[in-house]
């Protein structure tokens, strides 16, 4: 079947499905074997190749979601975009990225690429003009995060992209948070998308999984790394990944839907202090949000008003989970002062913004009613407690 002109559902349900020739079942048949038999001296089938049955039909699937050529899928996100990382770079060259990217990540910029001597610059904020001062004559890849963590700023994917091209600099992107729902990096000129899958296309905080879009070209000089690094994802996941993306539109759309109306409540509400949301007109960066995201995602912070204590908060929330992971059909909360950028000091910490009692928010498809309503009871119930202590 021609899926080559399908709607966004369409193809999250059916781009790339195994046909079960031998009993017709409805879903893809899940292929375990590690060996295949020779089908002609090319053809090696072997996971770690990333080309058994189901990982090569759910690359079709991803790479078509981001309107890319090509995709591979990894056994975690970090695994995706440590394999398209070295594969851009070696020893002498350099790299400019956002400063403001998942830890995991700049975890890697700082503990392996001196030891490969791959240098790095790192700019502060999302502004273009900084990214040109950066560059240098050795520089190969520019790297943002889009929206970032934990405060939703918003990098300008189409200029971002247009100075790459200009200056023959490979351009890559977490896309993330976004998902391909809201953002495709590669309709605004972007080379190279990367996702930890784990989060919006497994959608149910049960897979750890990357993945990579790209042309055929940047694809296979990827997988001619990946091969070598062996982060390939086992084929139960593989499967279990196909499933989750059928669901990816609906979800991501209930998600997008409940986390602008949260926003919109929590700005409303005098117990909250700010809220960071590239949906509310009040963001910094929503003009920019606005020219290149189709919705804004499920993703939110906000900060108490003076006086309410966020973990105190955190503890009295019921339904909304304090939970580490982000991007699953259930809401969960996390203090990043506490978690994501506990191993910053204070000071860098307030660098970028990141006051102590910020909370992150992660939108889950729950009934926005029920979401507001248990938001409502822990700020009750921790100005109760505070009156009695007073
Ligand atoms: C979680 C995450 C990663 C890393 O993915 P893993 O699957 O945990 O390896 C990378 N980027 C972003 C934005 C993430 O949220």
């Amino acid at each position: 079947m021609d899926h080559t002109k399908k709607g966004f559902n369409t193809i999250c349900t059916h781009v790339g499905e195994l046909e079960d020739k031998q009993f017709k079942g409805a879903v893809s048949p899940i292929y375990l074997s590690t060996s295949y038999a020779f089908e002609d001296v090319e053809t090696k089938r072997y996971p770690r190749y990333f080309n058994t049955p189901n990982q090569e039909a759910l690359c079709k699937k991803i790479a078509r979601l981001e309107n890319g050529e090509a995709s591979l899928i990894f056994g975690s996100g970090m695994a995706a975009i440590s394999t398209a990382l070295f594969a851009f770079l070696k020893s002498g060259d350099h790299i400019v990225s956002q400063r403001n990217i998942y830890g995991g990540t700049a975890n890697l910029i700082n503990e392996e690429f001196e030891k490969h001597n791959i240098e790095f610059s790192y700019v502060q904020g999302q502004s273009i003009t900084d990214f040109v001062d950066q560059i240098q004559e050795n520089t190969k890849v520019i790297y943002i995060e889009t929206p970032s963590n934990p405060l939703l700023s918003i990098t300008d994917i189409k200029a971002i992209a247009k100075l790459g091209k200009s200056k023959g600099i490979i351009t890559m992107i977490d896309n993330t948070f976004a998902s391909p729902v809201n953002q495709n990096p590669i309709d605004l000129g972007i080379d190279i998308v990367l996702h930890s899958a784990t989060k919006y296309l497994g959608g149910h905080s049960d897979i750890l999984a990357g993945a990579v879009v790209g042309t055929h070209e940047h694809v296979d000089k990827i997988f001619q790394v990946a091969k070598n690094f062996g982060g390939s994802l086992s084929d139960f996941t593989v499967w279990m990944l196909e499933r989750s993306i059928k669901t990816l539109g609906l979800r991501v759309k209930q998600q997008n839907e409940n986390a602008l109306f949260l926003a919109q409540w929590l700005q409303e509400n005098n117990d909250i202090a700010n809220v960071y949301y590239p949906g509310l007109k009040s963001h910094p960066d929503h003009d920019i949000a606005k020219q290149q995201m189709k919705g804004f995602g499920g993703m939110l912070s906000f900060e108490l008003a003076d006086g309410l204590d966020a973990s105190q908060f955190q503890k009295e929330l019921k339904l909304i989970k304090s939970s580490m992971s982000l991007a699953g059909v259930e809401s969960t909360i996390l203090s990043p002062s506490k978690t994501s950028h506990s191993l910053l000091s204070e000071e860098e910490r307030a660098a970028q913004g990141i006051k102590d009692g910020l909370l992150r928010f992660s939108v889950g498809i729950e009934e926005k009613e029920d979401l507001v309503a248990d938001i409502q009871q822990g700020i009750e119930a921790i100005k109760k407690k505070q009156i009695t202590l007073s």
